[in-house]
C-alpha cells in the first residue's frame, strides 16, 4: 500500500488552519497540524480531524436523489439534470424569474467551487429572492464596514500579535479562533499579548472559554451592545479623550458624530447595557490611553436589533482612540486574490447600495443583492405576482439555521420545485425534489476566497485534491454550470467544460478589455475554478500565480498586516465615513428604547468546539462525549423556576416551545439562558443517523422570523425573551 504525506487547508472553519494528512492507499490514516504553515503553524481543532469522518461518512451523498412518491432515490445524473429541466424553466415561463429564489448555506464560504459559480447561477437566474445566511449572523458588519469604508468586506481585524490591549465583545475566539477574523491559535496568541503585558477583556452575557482567559470579564445584557458601546464613544468625546492619530486627515463626520452621540451618556445607557457607567468609562479611558488596542465585536453584536449601530461603533470607537489601521490596533488585510478593496483605483470607490428593491410582502430592503432570511417563507405563502415557487439551495440548512425553521419546513413543502446542491438529506434538503451532491473536499482543490481578507496575517495558500474525485462525478462548479444552462434555457446536456469557457472569456474581456486575450493565454490549460484563481491571483495585489501557490505547501508569507488608509477606502468621498446618515438615523431608534426595562429571561445562543452551525453533527468524532446541546441556566434562575441540574426544560417563545436538557452553570448572567444553535435532527425523512441518535432541539424553532434589525436585515437571534419550566 502506497503512503504519503499531504497538506489540506481545512474547510470546516474560518480558521483555516493547514493540516497535515497521512494517506495510505486510498483512505486517510491520520490527520494533524501542519507545523510550517505560515498561517496556522500546526494549529488544529478537533473539528480538523474530522475532515476524515466527513470524507468516509456513509450518509454523505454520492449520487443524485430524486423524489418519487414522497421518498428519494438514488437515480442517474443524467436523469437528474433531466428532472430539474422537466420542471424548473416551465415555473420560470409561467411566473417569471423572481418565482424562483436561491438559499446559499454558510458552507458556501468555504468552497471555492460553490462560491464562484453559485454566485455565476444567481446573476444566471436574475431573482431579486436571493437569500443567505449572511442575514442569520454577519450581514451587520459588512453594512457598517461598507458604510464607513466603501466595501462589504472591508473588515478590519484586532492586529492580535501586536496589541497590548484587546476587548472582545459578543465574541468566543477561544472556541471558534475567529468569525470575521481569520486567527487559528486565538488562544496561543492571546495568551503570548497577556505575556508580553497585554489585556484581554471581554464582554459577554455568558463567561465564555475566551472570558474565562481574560483578565476581566463584564457581563452584558444580551441586546445591549449599541447601548454599551455609545457611552463609550460619549465618554471618548465627553472627556476629551479623541485621538485620530494618523487617519485624521482620511476621516469625515467627527462633529456630526459628537453630535448624535450627546443623548447616551454612559449614566443613561448603564441600565439599558447591564454594566455600571463607571465600567464603561473606565474603559473608555483605558482603550484612550493604551498605545496599541483593539476592539473586536462579532456574533452577539450582530444578532440582535441594533447589529449595524454596534457593528458600526466598534470599528468607530477604533478611529477614535488611534487604532483604526495602526500596528497593534483593527487593521485592514490586503488578500491576494478577489479583494474588491484591492481593484480598481486605490482610495476612492463607488461605495454600497442599498434597498435598491425591496421584499414583495414584508417590503425589507434589499442589501448586498439579498433579501433576509427572515423574509422567506412568506415570499413562499403569500399568493400573487412575484410569489416563489421554485428553490435552489446550496450547502444550506435554514430549516435548523434560521428563526422558526418549522414555517420554512412548511414553506418549503408547498414548493412546486425543489433542487439542492447538497451533500446530505438534512432537515432542508428532504423538501426537495431533487439533491445533487458535490464532492468530498478532499477530492477538490482548495483555496479560501473571502477568509485571506481577515486574517491576521497576509498569506496566499492553496491545497490540491487529495484523492482524485471518482469517475463520473461532477464537481460542485460543474453541477451549477449545469443548472445555470438550465435556467437559461441552454439545456441539460450542454458542454459544461464550453460553458466555462465561454464564461472566463466573458469574464476577463470586461476587465482586460484589449489584453483579455494574453490574460487567458497565461492560465491556458486550467479550468474551472482553477481558472478563475490563476487570474485573480495575477491581477491581484502581489501579481501571484497559482503555480507559485502549488509549489508553495506551506503557503506564501506576504508579511504582517500594514497600514493601508488611505489605499484601501472605496468610498465616494474617499474619506472614513464615521458618521453615515442611515446610522446617525438609526440612533433615534435607540434612544427610544433606552428606558426598555430588562425582559425576566432571555435566550442566547453558544458556540461549540465540537461544532459548527448545523453541518458537522454527523460526524461520529465530534459527536461523541457528553451531549452538549443543553440550556445553560443560571442556579439563582434554577432555584427560582425550579429546574434541576441535567432535568429537563420548556422552553416557550414566539408561540412555539421546545424541549431541553437544563445545565446549571453560573458562567451564565442572571436572567439570560444558552442553548447552542444548529441541532434539532428529529426530523422524519433524513439520513443522517449519527446526528439523528442525539438530535438535541432548535433553537431557532423558538426564535421569531420577522424580529430583525432594520437596516441590515440580519435577524434577532439573541436576547429574545422565553419562559421556561421544569418538565
Ligand atoms: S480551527 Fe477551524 S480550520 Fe482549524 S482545524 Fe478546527 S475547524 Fe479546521
Amino acid at each position: 500500500m502506497t503512503e504519503r504525506v499531504v497538506h489540506r487547508i481545512c474547510p470546516l472553519c474560518e480558521a483555516s488552519c493547514n493540516l497535515e494528512l497521512r494517506v495510505e492507499g486510498d483512505r486517510v490514516a491520520a490527520i494533524r497540524g501542519y507545523e510550517d504553515d505560515v498561517l496556522s503553524a500546526g494549529f488544529i481543532c478537533p473539528k480538523g480531524v474530522a475532515l476524515r469522518d466527513l470524507h468516509e461518512d456513509p450518509d454523505r451523498l454520492r449520487a443524485p436523489l430524486v423524489k418519487r412518491d414522497g421518498v428519494h432515490v438514488e437515480v442517474t445524473w443524467e436523469e437528474a439534470f433531466a428532472e430539474v429541466e422537466r420542471r424548473l424553466p416551465p415555473i420560470q415561463a409561467a411566473h417569471g424569474r423572481d418565482a424562483v429564489a436561491m438559499v446559499f448555506g454558510n458552507p458556501t464560504a468555504h468552497k471555492i467551487g460553490l462560491l464562484l459559480y453559485a454566485s455565476r447561477l444567481g446573476r444566471a437566474l436574475a431573482t431579486r429572492n436571493v437569500y443567505s445566511a449572511s442575514t442569520l449572523d454577519q450581514m451587520p458588519k459588512q453594512l457598517s464596514s461598507g458604510l464607513m469604508f466603501g466595501h462589504w468586506l472591508s473588515v478590519p481585524v484586532p492586529d492580535v500579535v501586536r496589541t497590548d490591549l484587546l476587548v472582545v465583545i459578543g465574541a468566543n475566539p477561544v472556541v471558534s479562533n475567529g468569525s470575521m477574523w481569520t486567527v487559528p491559535d486565538f488562544r496561543g496568541k492571546a495568551k503570548a499579548m497577556q505575556a508580553r503585558g497585554g489585556r484581554l477583556v471581554v464582554v459577554d452575557p455568558r463567561r465564555t472559554e475566551t472570558a474565562q482567559l481574560a483578565d476581566r470579564h463584564l457581563f452584558i445584557r444580551p441586546g445591549g451592545d449599541a447601548f454599551f458601546l455609545l457611552g463609550i464613544v460619549h465618554a471618548l468625546f465627553a472627556e476629551r479623550l479623541v485621538r485620530l492619530g494618523r487617519i485624521a486627515p482620511h476621516v469625515a463626520g467627527l462633529a456630526e458624530l459628537e453630535a448624535a452621540v450627546a443623548g447616551f451618556a454612559p449614566e443613561l445607557v448603564a441600565s439599558r447595557c447591564g454594566i455600571a457607567a463607571d465600567d464603561i468609562r473606565g474603559l473608555a479611558r483605558e482603550l484612550a490611553a493604551a498605545e496599541r488596542a483593539a476592539v473586536y465585536g462579532r456574533i452577539g453584536t450582530c444578532t440582535q436589533a441594533y447589529g449595524t449601530l454596534a457593528s458600526w461603533l466598534v470599528d468607530v470607537i477604533n478611529a477614535l482612540t488611534g487604532h483604526l489601521d495602526e500596528p497593534g490596533g483593527a487593521m485592514f488585510p490586503k488578500a491576494p486574490a478577489f479583494a474588491a478593496n484591492t481593484a480598481g483605483p486605490p482610495g476612492r470607490g463607488k461605495g454600497i447600495a442599498v434597498g435598491r428593491r425591496r421584499s414583495r410582502v414584508g417590503g425589507a430592503p434589499e442589501v448586498f443583492g439579498e433579501l433576509p432570511m427572515g423574509c422567506l417563507a412568506e415570499e413562499i405563502e403569500t399568493p400573487g405576482e412575484g410569489q416563489i415557487r421554485a428553490l435552489v439551495t446550496v450547502a444550506g440548512n435554514p430549516v435548523l439555521s434560521a428563526p422558526n425553521g418549522p414555517r420554512l419546513a412548511a414553506a418549503f413543502a408547498r414548493l412546486d420545485f425543489m433542487v439542492s446542491v447538497d451533500v446530505y438529506l438534512n432537515e432542508t434538503t428532504r423538501h426537495a425534489d431533487v439533491i445533487l451532491p458535490g464532492l468530498s473536499p478532499l477530492e477538490e482543490m482548495h483555496y479560501d476566497v473571502a477568509f485571506p481578507q481577515l486574517a491576521w496575517h497576509n498569506v496566499a495558500r492553496v491545497s490540491p485534491a487529495v484523492f482524485a474525485p471518482p469517475a463520473g462525478r461532477p464537481a460542485e462548479w460543474e453541477i451549477l454550470l449545469r443548472l445555470l444552462a438550465i435556467a437559461t434555457g441552454r439545456g441539460a446536456r450542454i458542454d459544461v467544460h464550453a460553458l466555462d469557457d465561454e464564461l472566463a472569456r466573458d469574464d476577463v474581456a470586461r476587465v482586460a478589455g484589449p489584453m483579455a486575450d494574453a490574460a487567458l493565454a497565461a492560465v491556458a490549460g486550467r479550468r474551472g475554478p482553477a481558472r478563475l484563481l490563476d487570474l485573480a491571483l495575477r491581477a491581484g495585489p502581489y501579481g501571484l500565480t497559482l503555480a507559485q501557490l502549488e509549489a508553495a505547501p506551506a503557503g506564501l508569507d506576504l508579511g504582517p498586516l500594514a497600514p493601508r488608509v488611505p489605499e484601501v477606502l472605496r468610498t465616494p468621498s474617499g474619506k472614513i465615513e464615521l458618521a453615515p446618515p442611515q446610522l446617525l438615523e438609526d440612533l433615534a431608534r435607540a434612544r427610544a428604547d433606552l428606558a426598555q426595562p430588562a425582559p425576566d429571561l432571555v435566550i442566547v445562543g453558544r458556540r461549540q468546539l465540537r461544532s459548527n452551525n448545523s453541518w458537522m453533527h454527523n460526524l461520529p468524532t465530534l459527536a461523541k462525549g457528553p451531549f452538549r446541546c443543553t440550556a445553560l441556566v443560571h442556579p439563582a434562575d434554577a432555584t427560582r423556576l425550579g429546574l434541576a441540574d441535567g432535568g429537563r426544560a420548556r422552553i416557550a417563545g414566539s408561540g412555539r416551545t421546545i424541549d431541553v436538557v437544563v445545565e446549571v452553570s453560573d458562567e451564565m448572567m442572571p436572567g439570560v439562558v444558552s442553548v447552542p444553535h444548529g441541532w434539532g435532527h428529529d426530523q422524519p425523512g433524513t439520513r443522517m443517523a449519527v446526528a439523528a441518535a442525539r438530535p438535541g432541539a432548535n433553537l431557532n424553532a423558538v426564535l421569531d422570523e420577522a424580529a430583525r434589525d432594520p437596516l441590515s436585515g440580519n435577524a434577532v437571534l439573541g436576547g429574545v425573551p422565553i419562559t421556561m419550566q421544569a418538565l
